[in-house]
């Protein structure tokens, strides 16, 4: 299997801390100024594309929502003095709050708080997505500091915001190759200050990219989309609905960067190319790992695998989404990243887009019931000679599994016979007719 450290400087597990490190103050949501500026970021990077999808648009079932900016927003006490600070952290105003500006006895404003108790020292990540809130995130030891000033001590409370008519935008950077089958590459952007989830994504995302860029060759268009989760994953399909036509393995990219062992989350498919494929490199890391099942929530693989479109997509993390206790609170910041996690992490997508362009692909020619093997030799029959009971099965199985879609990996993965087996049979199979490769790897090393 492909070595992968020897074309990575030795310091890009740094670097992306680094890009982390950068984006981490700006304040982004699922529409506005800190999304835009993320991509804006993100294409000084990589050739990336911002795609501007109108307010009031339709996204499948979903309308592409009014344009939210922020301003300011802070909670004063009857001095004058901010209690709550926005300028402190972005997550004490709930992202996509309505504006709101009024005076307040404790009494009024408290049901507007959120806190959690059992983290006192951690703000909360909340959001009002499509429903018409305004509220506060605070530490809960805090809550009960303010509280004991009593219900009817009054507050300033200001959140200078707005929703107008504007956009939603995601970001695209395609990669091309002679070939219209591609490999989607897929990170949500929509979250303020919170480092593993989902800036290590973006940052494994961006890098993974560069490297793809300089490979000399490759067999698959890569497409990387960077957009808001599920709105815009919604957007984007809403864009692309030939989608199931060229999208042939596709992964969520999130959490990459703490220090749990990496995690695959199957595609809803189950044993499509991309699960056998992730699930053999993991293997053959032979570093702890996991693999889950498909469940119909999470990230925005509940999108790319909802039946209408049913893409062959899974999901790479290290922890998953809600496992860890610092998921969705300010504790989620960049002390939680790791260089090597993320190097670790970037390394072994390397590896399983390498696999992915050395499996090749066989299309039946004779699909129409099974060809006449004993007529070419192919078939061992009763007191016959012909070829060994392994390549026999071997032979069956690729003459079945052979749909122009489906690599040698995965037919090895769901046959169980050895893929070295397969190949000698996929060989002989060439040599009567009977296969021809629709895809046939790239077996040099692309970098
Ligand atoms: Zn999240």
């Amino acid at each position: 299997m492909s070595t992968t450290k020897e074309t990575r400087p030795h310091d890009t597990g740094e670097r992306m801390l680094a890009l982390a490190a950068e984006m981490f103050p700006w304040h982004r949501s699922i529409t506005g100024a800190g999304l835009r500026q993320t991509l804006e970021r993100i294409a000084t990077e990589i050739p990336l594309k911002l795609n501007e999808v109108p307010s009031g648009s339709t996204a499948l079932d979903f309308e592409i929502p009014l344009e939210w900016t922020i301003r300011d927003a802070y909670v004063a006490d009857s001095s004058g003095r901010r209690v709550i600070d926005y300028r402190a952290s972005n997550l004490h105003v709930i992202n996509d709050s309505q504006g709101f500006r009024s005076l307040l006895a404790w009494s009024e404003l408290e049901p507007h708080l959120h806190s959690l108790p059992e983290k006192p020292d951690w703000i909360p990540y909340r959001t009002a997505y499509f429903r018409q809130e305004w509220g506060f995130c605070i530490s809960h030891r805090q809550r009960m500091q303010l509280a004991q000033r009593g219900p009817q001590e009054r507050y300033e409370v200001s959140i200078d915001a707005e929703h107008q008519p504007g956009s939603l935008t995601y970001g695209e950077c395609v990669l091309g190759s002679e070939s219209e089958e591609e490999v989607l590459i897929h990170a949500h952007a929509c979250h303020p200050s919170l480092a593993n989830d989902n800036l290590s994504g973006i940052v494994v995302a961006v890098t993974l990219a560069q490297l793809i860029a300089h490979w000399p060759r490759r067999h698959y268009r890569y497409r990387f989309v960077f957009a808001p989760a599920t709105i815009g994953a919604l957007a984007w399909l809403s864009d692309n609905p030939n989608a199931s036509q060229r999208v042939r393995h596709g992964l969520v990219l999130a959490q990459l960067g703490d220090s749990a062992p990496l995690t695959y989350k199957r595609s809803q498919r189950h044993s499509a190319s991309i699960d056998s494929i992730v699930t053999r490199v993991l293997r053959e890391r032979q570093q702890p790992h996991r693999v889950i099942d498909f469940q119909p929530w999470g990230y925005d693989e509940r999108q790319f695998c909802s039946p209408g479109f049913d893409l062959p997509v899974g999901r790479l993390t290290r922890s998953a989404d809600g496992e860890y206790p610092e998921y969705h609170t300010s504790a989620d910041n960049l002390s939680l990243l790791r260089a090597d996690s993320l190097d670790d992490s970037l390394a072994c997508l390397v590896q399983i887009v390498r696999t992915l362009e050395e499996d090749v692909v066989y299309r039946n020619v004779s699909p129409y019931g099974e060809p006449q093997l004993g007529r070419r030799g192919l078939y061992a029959g009763f007191g016959r000679t012909g070829p060994a009971p392994q390549l026999q099965k071997a032979v069956l199985w690729l003459l079945n599994q052979s749909n122009g879609r489906r690599g040698l990996l995965e037919i090895a993965e769901r046959s169980g016979l050895d893929l070295e087996l397969l190949r000698r049979a996929a060989e002989l199979l060439r040599e009567h007719k009977l296969l021809e490769a629709s895809n046939t790897g790239l077996q040099t090393r692309a970098c």
